[in-house]
């Protein structure tokens, strides 16, 4: 393992900043901590509030990331108020949570960790605790404590595993004042501790026995294959996407029965090989390396039991029944570990494994299927090692079903924002590259859904997607090439579409294109290409659309950007309105036809929009000048005057018209129309 440390960089660093310098770099380590795991400390003398001079330690608060850390996700506590306790012979988790929150100096600060007790006792001025994956594939083993002896000899302690807290502090602690000639001390089936009078030496000291641990572990994984020859070979990768696709919104509608999620999906070739291997479906079934991961990841992965990963329909079959069986092995778990008075948690998993396919994660969110997705990219290369080493070895299940129904752990879902109103839903929006799809595509980004931009103008969308994504703060929008006239541009569109987020639970169909001319001037290539885009390609997707939720069986809800000319046709909008009428009609049938499916399909009828309208060409407001007889600078004044409020549409009034109607809130309305126009009486629905 590298080490990150620069001395130029750290030069003029001191105190906590230094120690945010240093969590930062570890942070940067996937191989070393993921998202929120491990923490950091040091100790310092400052002023209280009152001026008087005070021991502090600075410890890395809850809910905070190593990666991003920053000074004020550090809680500083009163370390002479602290070290008392260690002569205590025990505390209850409460009891120390009351007390350790007692001696926060700033009541601004975020809550001490449950470690906190850890760093406290050790007398070292820097401490750092990560989960690496190096020295966990040395502790989840059968033979750990002689293995790390062989490894690191005398120099290295390991502490039994417990769930962190005052008894795991007061072990730590008596082991180091036994032997203070220790270089670390190992968290069985936990993680490591490093320390040192410097932030640069404790952090050395990591990388060290980390680089020691990952040799040791080469070299017994070389040559070897710990998990059996591979006997289901990873599809082709066309062939894979394709089955993934398939497969990907029947489990979603599967998982989604208690609450909706999100997918991710992987397909790497180390990862293909593992879930191929003879001893995967095994081993995969032990436990997460570190308990940490549990909230994330669940006590263990569904494993799919499939001879048949290329055939959707036999994959589907299997996966439903290797379901069952997951669910019923959580029942039968969560009954026997469980401590009483507590509630089971969704029993459906959210790590799924496929031989021959991948790996679907499931969060509430994409950014919680990624911390699945992350986690697991570095459980399974752990459970190989270790497996090649010795045997694969986690704690107890009683063990894990305290920690998994542990207050403490499940405070920190407690930490999180509250969901948005469209957060677990998957958005997809055709001729999102525009001025009414983008604004669509906005509100719904603000609004918490995972949404897909398909357009033409890739580059366009693109742009569209990472300011959304920025703005977010996370990645809830992806970019797609799709031109809806084609049907197998559609079909690749909708397969990408689905891989992107497991799923379809709104569709907006609004793509569209404005050809104008008198009807006995439209040129025929104008007249197709009206249909072409706005009925057919409207047909096309819609169909695709439909696949995915019927697929799902979860419902949906589908939106169509039509036209107020659909209602009141203007002149030289024939191939327009006639291309739109025939894209509203359809979507009425669609109405009809999907009800029983739960799938609702409503319409919104905007008038002229302007701001960024690629639909309102200088051509078209020529044209439209002209055939209203008035000045080109005009029009949109014009437009605007004639709606009975007086006021011009933007991309947001058609906006906030199609979230409405894809919301709950339009729960029992299908078939109808939404004119968005500002009351144009001869445009009134009838
Ligand atoms: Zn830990």
């Amino acid at each position: 393992m590298k080490s990150l440390w620069s001395d130029k960089t750290a030069k003029g660093l001191s105190g906590l900043d230094l120690v945010v310098y240093t969590s930062r770099i570890i942070g940067a380590n996937t191989n070393l901590v993921l998202w929120g795991g491990g923490n950091s400390s040091i100790k310092t003398v400052g002023k209280d509030h009152t001026g008087k001079k005070t021991s502090i330690l600075w410890i890395k608060g809850s809910g905070s990331d190593m990666r991003t850390i920053a000074p004020k996700n550090f809680t500083p506590l009163r370390l002479d108020e602290l070290l008392p306790l260690k002569k205590r012979k025990e505390m209850s988790d409460d009891a120390m949570v009351d007390y350790q929150m007692k001696s926060v100096l700033n009541p601004k600060a975020p809550k001490p960790s449950i470690e906190t007790l850890l760093h406290a006792f050790l007398p070292a001025k820097h401490i750092y605790h990560t989960h690496a994956d190096a020295i966990c594939t040395l502790t989840d083993t059968k033979n750990s404590r002689k293995l790390i002896k062989e490894i690191f000899g005398e120099s290295v302690a390991v502490v039994d595993y417990i769930r962190p807290g005052f008894t795991l502090s007061k072990w730590v602690s008596e082991i180091y004042e036994k032997h203070p000639n220790l270089r670390a001390i190992i968290l069985d089936k936990h993680g490591l501790i490093t320390w040192g009078d410097t932030a640069k030496e404790a952090y050395q000291m990591t990388i060290k026995l980390v680089s020691e641990a990952e040799r040791f572990t080469a070299k017994k994984l070389k040559g070897k294959q710990a998990l059996g020859p591979v006997q289901i070979k990873g599809l082709p990768q066309k062939k894979r996407r394709a089955v993934a696709a398939a497969i990907a919104p029947i489990l979603r509608g599967e998982v989604s029965q208690n609450k909706l999620m999100v997918l991710q999906y992987e397909d790497g070739p180390d990862l293909l090989k593992f879930l191929g291997s003879k001893k995967a479906q095994q081993v995969s079934q032990v436990g997460p390396f570190t308990p940490d991961h549990l909230m994330h990841t669940r006590p263990w992965p569904l494993f799919v039991e499939t001879k048949n990963p290329g055939d959707p329909q036999k994959l589907a079959d299997d996966l439903r029944k290797s379901l069952a069986a997951y669910r019923k092995r959580g029942l039968d778990y969560f009954n026997r570990y469980k401590e009483d008075g507590v509630t089971m948690l969704d029993p459906n998993p959210r790590v799924i494994l496929i031989p021959g396919l991948g790996m679907f994660t499931t969060g509430k969110d994409p950014r919680a299927a990624t911390i699945a997705h992350d986690l697991y990219m570095h459980t399974f290369p752990v459970i190989e090692a270790a497996t090649a080493i010795d045997a694969y070895k986690t704690i107890p299940m009683q063990e894990i079903c305290n920690f998994e129904y542990w207050p403490m752990e499940n405070f920190k879902l407690s930490l999180l924002p509250p969901e948005k109103a469209f957060s677990r839903k998957v958005v997809l929006i055709t001729g999102a590259a525009g001025a009414i799809g983008a604004g669509i595509a906005e509100s719904f980004v603000k609004a918490g859904a995972s949404v897909i931009l398909t357009d033409v103008m890739l580059e366009k969308t693109e742009v569209l997607a990472d300011r959304l994504n920025q703005e977010a703060g996370g990645i809830q929008a992806v970019a797609i090439e799709m031109d809806v006239t084609d049907e197998k541009e559609v079909q690749r569109g909708f397969e990408d579409a689905v891989l992107a987020f497991g799923g379809l639970d709104i569709f907006v169909s609004n793509a569209g294109i404005a050809r104008t001319a008198s009807v006995d001037n439209l040129s025929l290539k104008d007249w197709e290409a009206s249909l072409s885009v706005n009925a057919t390609g409207h047909l096309l997707t819609s169909q695709a659309a439909l696949k995915v939720m019927k697929a799902q069986k979860l419902g949906g809800s589908i939106v169509v950007v039509t036209t107020k000319n659909v209602l009141a046709p203007g002149k030289d909008f024939g191939a327009y309105s006639a291309s739109k009428a025939a894209q509203t009609q359809l979507a009425r049938i669609m109405a009809i036809e999907n009800a029983p499916e739960g799938i609702r399909v409503n319409m919104v009828t905007p008038d002229g929009i302007f701001e960024g309208s690629g639909l309102w060409s200088k051509e078209i407001r020529e044209e439209r000048a002209k055939a209203h007889k008035i000045s080109v600078k005009d029009v949109e004044a014009f437009y605007a005057k004639r709606n009975l409020m007086q006021r011009p549409i933007y991309a947001s009034d058609v906006a906030e018209g199609v979230l409405f109607l894809a919301s709950e809130s339009a729960a029992k309305t299908t078939g109808a129309i939404l004119p968005i126009d500002g009351g144009l009486r001869e445009a009134f629905p009838r």
